[in-house]
């Protein structure tokens, strides 16, 4: 019936398959083996828990992705 299925934008399991959590700072959802812990909270990417923490700030092109 839903067209549309969520699912974790990291591993693509639906949420038949995994749990989901909606990421706070851009609204996709992910699961908890992909998701991102920083204060207490979970994002989908280390990128949204910065923006999120430090609001929506300009193009700093850090392409670190370390966090895995
Ligand atoms: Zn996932
Ligand atoms: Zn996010």
């Amino acid at each position: 019936m839903s067209s549309v299925e969520r699912r974790c934008i990291g591993c693509q399991q639906n949420e038949e398959a995994v749990r989901l959590e909606h990421c706070v700072a851009c609204g996709r959802d992910f699961c908890a083996d992909c998701a991102y812990r920083a204060a207490g909270r979970r994002y989908c990417s280390a990128q949204c828990a910065r923006n999120f923490f430090y609001g929506d700030d300009d193009d700093d092109d850090e392409n670190d992705a370390a966090a895995d």
